[in-house]
């Protein structure tokens, strides 16, 4: 039975102060759930703040991106030891607005996957098509190569220590989901590949998230799917109240 997990991509919104009156407001509302694992993913320089504010209760902490490197002359990057020294234990990586807007390639997830896994996080890796991939029925062809690419070489220690986050772009932000039915079919076709690369053990116990738009009112519709294991969720995690619905959704 795999614990469904359910994220809050914060992006790039909130101040210090903003955040921690979140995760506050947060708090009490899903205080008593104990069957769903909860993250939180804030920008970087409210990430301490909120590793406090988090402290003794249900809700984990995760980031948005990190780099590969440990440390050195690498200005402006952070890296997953330095979020691992802060208090998180998840990283979204591959998200497709890095991809889209910072040019980030599968080469460099599969680089992030494996230093996030030394650091000791956990990595919730993106996939994911763009509308005009699957209006090209391109939508298996395009998740292929970016598991190929971003994910191959992993040994199977690695490959069983991170979470999948299939988000087809078209969804991201724009109100519009996948139905039940179209992001249950990836989610097979992600847990396909990692019973063929990993075998049944690892394939079973793979949670793969879905993302994009998901709100209080279509949650409970995508976690019922049998291979849709959470949410990572952006505009709706920014509400206590609609991201805490949602938890309570996969319950
Ligand atoms: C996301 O940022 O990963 C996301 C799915 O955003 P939204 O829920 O706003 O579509």
């Amino acid at each position: 039975m795999r614990k469904k997990v359910i994220a809050g991509n914060w992006k790039m919104h909130n101040l210090v102060s903003e955040s921690l009156a979140l995760v506050r407001a947060l708090k009490p509302l899903v205080a008593d759930v104990k069957e769903v694992e909860i993250v939180v993913c804030p920008v970087y320089t409210s990430l301490y703040a909120v590793a406090s504010e988090l402290g003794g209760s249900n809700i984990k902490l995760g980031a948005q991106d990190c780099f590969w490197e440990e440390k050195g002359a690498f200005t402006g990057e952070v890296s997953a030891w330095m979020l691992k020294d802060v208090g998180a234990e998840f990283v979204i990586i591959g998200h497709s607005e890095r991809r889209q807007y910072f040019c980030e390639t599968d080469e460099w997830v599969n680089k992030k996957v494996k230093s996030a896994i030394r650091a000791g996080l956990t990595p919730i890796v993106c996939v994911g098509e763009k509308l005009e991939e699957r209006e090209a029925n391109r939508t298996f062809e395009v998740v292929r190569a970016q598991l190929d690419n971003g994910l191959g070489d992993l040994s199977p220690e690695e490959a069983g220590r991170i979470i999948i986050a299939y988000e087809p772009v078209w969804a991201i932000g724009t109100g519009r989901t996948a139905t039940p039915q179209q992001a249950q079919e990836v989610h097979a076709f992600i847990r396909g590949w990692f019973r063929e690369k990993f075998g049944d053990s690892l394939a079973d116990a793979l949670r793969i998230q879905y993302g994009g738009s998901v709100k209080p009112d279509n949650a409970r519709d995508l976690l019922s799917q049998e291979d849709i294991d959470g949410a990572l969720v952006g505009g709706a995690s920014l509400k206590a109240d609609a991201f805490a619905e949602i938890v309570k959704s996969a319950l």
